[in-house]
């Protein structure tokens, strides 16, 4: 795998600076799929899972390279795990983050504390060529509680209305390096990574 290139299933430039620590320790070039001029396959998916195969498939077969996707979003118990896969476009296909915050607290407003249970999801899948039928996958949980308001100036999207009971902190207040390591996303990375470990 040393200084091979793999290609990551995201047009989210973001995406790649959090991916960055991964590659170095895997001592992989991770190269974006736009710079490749691959656009987004189709995620008609109805699970996380479902949706980053689709999308590592995808690269993965358009740059005859081996393919890194990730797929994640917020699940509300008492909304059935909503907004799930639709968590980016929860209140409208062009919505902000800002929108889809307001939609879940009215959506929420009469949900009482000890029924507001959340967690983030993430999932990653790497895939050594398209037809891989023993795809790495690795995946990652943060549960936490949806506030009733806002609280912190910090991170993106559901973040400043996703208390972590564990730290008595919001995902908004947390610092960059602290929601690093406790999130869903770097419990994902962190499995991944001992999974292609074990496999070298
Ligand atoms: P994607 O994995 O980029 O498709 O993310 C889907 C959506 O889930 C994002 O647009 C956010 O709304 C939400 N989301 C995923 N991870 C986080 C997070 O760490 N904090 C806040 N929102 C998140």
């Amino acid at each position: 795998m040393k200084g091979q290139r793999v290609v990551l299933a995201s047009s989210n430039a973001g995406k790649l600076a959090e991916f960055d620590g991964l590659a170095k320790t895997i001592d992989v070039e991770l190269v974006k799929q736009d710079d490749l001029g691959i656009s987004g396959g189709e995620e008609n998916g109805l699970s996380f899972v479902e949706n980053a195969l689709i999308k590592a498939r995808h690269a993965s077969f358009q740059s005859g390279l081996p393919a890194l996707a990730d797929d994640s979003g917020l699940c509300v118990d008492a909304l059935d795990g909503m907004p799930g896969l639709r968590s980016a476009r929860y209140a409208g296909d062009d919505a902000s983050a800002e929108d889809n915050i307001d939609k879940l607290l009215l959506a929420m407003k009469d949900v009482p504390t000890e029924r507001r249970h959340a967690h983030f999801y993430c999932i990653l899948v790497y895939l050594r060529h398209p037809e891989d039928p023993s795809p790495l996958i690795a995946e990652g949980f943060w549960h936490g509680r949806i506030l009733e308001s806002r609280r912190g100036k910090g991170g993106f999207g559901y973040d400043a209305v996703f208390f972590d009971p564990l730290v008595g902190l919001t995902a908004a207040e947390l610092s960059a390096d602290s929601k690093r390591v406790i999130s869903h996303r770097g419990q994902a990375l962190y499995e991944l990574r001992r999974k292609i470990y074990r496999l070298k």
